[in-house]
């Protein structure tokens, strides 16, 4: 056998065939409209690209310590102190490359064989692979509509067996931008301190609320969930910073000292002049965030509406991040030219090839009745796409 099995448990990304097929039609000169990516359109704001071109022409540009330069985990406990009523030392903070290896260091440090990790669906569709590839095994509870796509205290409790290690919680969410209240993440803290469970928060669209509302981590609440709590975060989405490659973790020294020996045997270390630039972000002026959350939030107003005014379509409004999650779910069982839509692969594959758009298939995220559409690009764009999708759903035989 050529593969390892490291490699051949894990899922191929569902998301990269519908955009290895989105370039290619592209790349033929047919004009498609992307709203499958999970990244700002915006540009890195200019103070945090001038601190990187400073770092080069400075020499910043050999190894750092494995996880990450004093300073910038000092601004990251600044933050999360500041921002989230998170108390943490340096050493409790590691610096990674992207949110996404944070993720990975922090489910890999501690995910035994045979544990299991409560991963809520919809997800984020790299959780689950990270669990197989850490051996352990995602135990899937799933959100429902009634509850905006959120599980209840009451559902993590009844999934918690002996062998539970971790939840992993995302809020706001991707897929779905739902957030959770506080008053919801007392409840889940609750059970997660009752039955000796940890936590992993990811954090990462933070920056991205509406509607007035305030980020809460769950890590504040009280002692003992603080201590239970890994935080994960990263300059990627708040920051318009997706190629710069930083994230970081906060948590209990022994879990980010396990993660600091990963990387520095993984990665040596996350890159010098990122770090420097992900500095000035974090210490950096904010101002930008306003015109930025106020650009997506009419682009969520527009979307949303346009979206539940479509026959069969219903979409819960989201409260963060960038993505709409509508159920189409009415359409599956249906046809086009002969083809039978059955499922969210299907109905995105009919987007793409009758409609040209882009659009992710929510079977990715564990929600097959959905499909998200992200909403980080052009009002131009989103205006085209929502007639292109409302004339597609006309074409389809109900
Ligand atoms: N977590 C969630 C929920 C995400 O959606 C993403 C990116 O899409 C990440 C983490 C990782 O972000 P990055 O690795 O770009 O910092």
């Amino acid at each position: 056998m050529l593969l390892s099995p490291n490699v051949t448990k894990i899922a191929p990304s569902i998301t990269l065939a519908i955009s290895a097929k989105a370039k290619a039609m592209k790349a033929e000169g047919i004009d498609v409209i992307a709203m499958s990516v999970g990244e700002p359109d915006f540009a890195t704001p200019k103070h945090i690209c001038d601190a990187a071109v400073a770092a080069i022409r400075d020499g910043f540009t050999h190894y750092t310590p494995a996880t990450g330069i004093p300073e910038l985990k000092k601004a990251v406990c600044d933050k999360l102190n500041r921002d989230n009523g998170l108390a943490y030392e340096p050493s409790q903070v590691t610096i990674n490359c992207g949110g996404k290896h944070s993720v990975f260091l922090a489910v890999f440090s501690i995910t035994c064989p045979g544990d299991e990790v409560i991963v809520p669906a919809p997800y984020w569709v790299s959780y689950p692979e990270m669990v197989k590839v850490a051996g352990g095994t995602p135990v899937i509870i799933e959100g429902s509509m009634e509850n905006d796509l959120k599980i209840t205290a009451a559902q993590l409790k009844e999934a918690i067996t002996p062998r539970t290690k971790l939840l992993i919680l995302n809020s706001p969410s991707n897929p779905t931008g739902m957030v959770y209240t506080e008053e919801e993440l007392r409840s889940l803290a609750e059970v997660i301190v009752e039955s000796g469970i940890y936590v992993l928060s990811d954090e990462i669209y933070e920056k991205l609320l509406y509607d007035g509302l305030r980020h809460v981590s769950i890590g504040s609440f009280n002692d003992e969930i603080f201590s239970r709590t890994i935080i994960v975060n990263g300059v990627s989405k708040a920051y318009a910073m997706t190629g710069w490659r930083i994230g970081y973790t906060a948590g209990p020294l022994e879990i980010i000292k396990a993660m600091g020996t990963l990387q520095s045997q993984e990665t040596s270390n996350p890159a010098s002049i990122s770090q420097k630039a992900a500095l000035e972000a974090l210490t950096g002026s904010e101002d930008f965030l306003a015109g930025m959350l106020s650009e997506y939030d009419r682009r969520r107003q527009y979307i949303i509406e346009r979206l539940n005014h479509m026959e069969g379509v219903n979409c819960i409004k989201p409260s963060g991040a960038f993505y709409a999650f509508p159920d189409v779910s009415a359409y599956y069982g249906k046809q086009n030219k002969g083809k039978t839509i059955d499922g969210s692969f299907a109905f995105c594959e009919y987007m793409l090839e009758e409609c040209r758009i882009a659009i992710v298939p929510g079977i990715g995220f564990g929600a097959d009745n959905h499909v998200r559409i992200s909403y980080a690009t052009s009002m131009e764009n989103i205006e085209k796409a929502m007639d292109r999708l409302e004339e597609g759903l006309k074409n389809i035989s109900r």
